[in-house]
């Protein structure tokens, strides 16, 4: 059996200047083996050390990363891991070679990293990792996505990468982008339903539980939004109406 931790929930929070980008990551044990499931971007650098540090994980002690697929904001932080073998779709490491245009994220330079590491191409439909641990070949948000599920004792849990972004994702049965092909992604999200998960931990969203009577989110951590003001003053809102400016000068 294997056991899953999310070391940092994934969040569809955008905005009209850019994205932000937070991903799921999660930590899988198995086997007395540390497998981390995507890694995320800068930005998230020092959640990422800090949440390793509270369960008493030193970087170079995970053994393996998965990274579902190349995009910026799953893959940006696989420097922190130096000693991880690397599992990812053999078709990603294809695109990393020549994106497309119409791929902004995947990172270029991608292929170089990972010829430098040791790193599996996964080409299969499906692959055992460590014992409970499955790598699911998901295509259609990119052409090599991989999803993974572990075979808890509570139950199967699906870390779903943009397979599946979001819970609005798994109701309407395709990723909220696409950036390969869209009816290989809704293939992708049935192939993943079928598969019956108990949990969900998606790419861009809180967990959610899944049962007969519908979805369920578990409680997510609260976001708390800083502004920078011209007095070196900082503006905090923590969702809801705007408060007056007043109230801040
Ligand atoms: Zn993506």
């Amino acid at each position: 059996m294997a056991h899953a931790t999310v070391l940092l929930a994934g969040s569809p929070i955008r905005t009209n200047l850019g994205i932000l980008g937070f991903s799921a990551v999660t930590l899988v044990e198995s086997e007395g083996l540390r497998i981390l499931v995507d890694v995320g971007h800068y930005g998230r650098r020092e959640r990422l050390l800090a949440a390793l540090a509270a369960h008493r994980i030193d970087p170079v002690a995970v053994d393996h990363v998965v990274l579902t697929h190349l995009h910026w904001d799953h893959a940006l932080n696989l420097d922190l891991l130096p000693e991880a073998e690397i599992h990812v779709g053999a078709a990603e490491i294809d695109r990393a070679e020549a994106p497309p245009a119409n791929d902004p994220h995947t990172i270029r330079g991608a292929a170089a990293w990972l010829r430098a590491r040791r790193t599996h191409p996964i080409s299969a439909p499906t692959t055992v990792l460590a014992e409970g641990v499955e790598l699911v070949l998901t295509p259609g948000h990119s052409p090599g996505h991989l999803a993974v599920v572990v075979h808890e004792p509570a139950g199967r849990l699906l870390v779903a990468g943009d397979a599946v972004p979001t819970r609005r994702a798994w109701l309407r049965g395709r990723p909220d982008h696409v950036y390969d092909d869209a009816s290989l992604a809704e293939a992708s999200v049935a192939r993943l339903h079928a598969l019956e998960p108990t949990r969900v931990v998606p790419g861009h969203d809180a967990p959610f539980r899944v049962r007969p009577d519908g979805t369920e989110h578990e409680p997510a951590e609260e976001v708390e939004f800083v502004f920078r003001e011209d007095r070196e003053r900082d503006f905090r809102w923590r969702g809801g109406e705007v408060p007056a400016r007043e109230t801040y000068d």
